[in-house]
């Protein structure tokens, strides 16, 4: 088993005239595999080791927390692992790929055009061709065991945390989906696409959701705080950021966590959510995707949501 120490409760508003907004900080709950990440690998590290495997082989693109991870956790528990990366090996290797490799992952390239295939069978054939037996894992974590993770977080965090709105980012959806599962009916989940043009991200949720018997409701998934799509970002979004590390001493990523963070104080400001209820945001992690080089220096100022 991954070590595992829960996350803590950030209080972020305390101010009497908006919704109290609280966040889980989730992310510090392994030094590397961390956030979403660990409840999505949990049931899959365990399934790989009980069927006999001592690989782990799955795909990401060069800035991928899932595979930054796998790696970690696969080393943690002696497994060894295969990444194969979206597009052409840029060296050096930036610091996600590179921590990957440091713990022993296996870096495989492959274009653009060949990744796509990354679901079909002959290509996982391939694979197996390639480097023998392996336990695959798909992009981005998702499958049932990783969703049978995330409903236990759920569980937890239903048994520990009075919310009436659960507000996440969301990429693949699985969280999304083993968050909704989980809670069993309980508050309003509110997802936030970090994708452009997220709508389709309903259809792909509620396709992971009809495993689940209940025709679950309370969720919706907000698709206008996306900056421009997947990795992409604004200077509006970076000012934010800067502005939550300064004044709230809360660390985001400019991919999941302070878009959703954006979402959810506009939201706030503009009255969405309903008067002394309470907003728990989860803080998924990501934040090793942070690179010093990374940050702008741009001067654009956001509105501030607190006046
Ligand atoms: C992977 C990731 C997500 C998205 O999770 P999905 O299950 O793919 O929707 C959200 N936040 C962070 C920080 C992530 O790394």
């Amino acid at each position: 088993m991954l070590a595992y120490s829960q996350g803590p409760l950030q209080h972020i508003l305390r101010d009497e005239s908006y919704p109290k907004l609280i966040l889980l900080r989730e992310d510090l709950n392994h030094p590397y595999v961390s956030g979403n990440k660990w409840w999505k690998l949990k049931y899959n590290l365990q399934e790989a080791v009980d069927q006999g495997h001592h690989t782990l082989l799955t795909f990401g693109g060069a800035y991928s927390n899932h595979l930054y991870a796998t790696a970690a956790a696969a080393r943690e528990l002696g497994l060894n692992a295969i990444g194969i990366i979206r597009g052409e090996e840029v060296l050096p290797l930036n610091p996600t790929l590179a921590f990957a490799q440091a713990n022993g992952m296996k870096l495989h390239f492959i274009s653009r055009a060949r990744y796509r295939d990354n679901a079909e069978d002959e290509f996982i054939r391939e694979l197996h061709d390639l480097f023998g037996d392996f336990y695959l894992i798909p992009e981005g974590g998702t499958n049932a065991l990783a969703i049978k993770g995330v409903r236990e977080w759920a569980h937890q965090i239903k048994n520990e945390v009075e919310f009436d709105y659960l507000c996440l980012p969301v990429g693949t959806g699985g969280t999304l989906a083993g968050l909704i599962a989980g809670l069993d009916g309980a508050g309003e989940v509110v997802g936030y696409s970090v994708l452009k043009n997220g709508g389709f991200l309903r259809a792909t949720v509620q396709e992971m959701l009809n495993e689940v018997p209940q025709p679950f409701r309370n969720w919706r998934i907000e698709t206008s705080y996306d900056h421009g799509g997947y990795a992409k970002t604004t200077p509006a979004l970076h000012t934010f950021i800067r502005r939550m590390k300064d004044e709230f001493a809360l660390p985001l990523d400019a991919v999941y966590t302070g878009k959703m963070m954006f979402g959810i104080l506009d939201m706030l400001k503009a009255g969405k959510f309903k008067p002394g209820s309470t907003v728990l945001a989860l803080h998924t992690g990501g934040l090793q995707g942070n690179y010093p080089n990374k940050s702008s220096k741009t001067s654009f100022s956001f509105p501030n949501p607190f006046t």
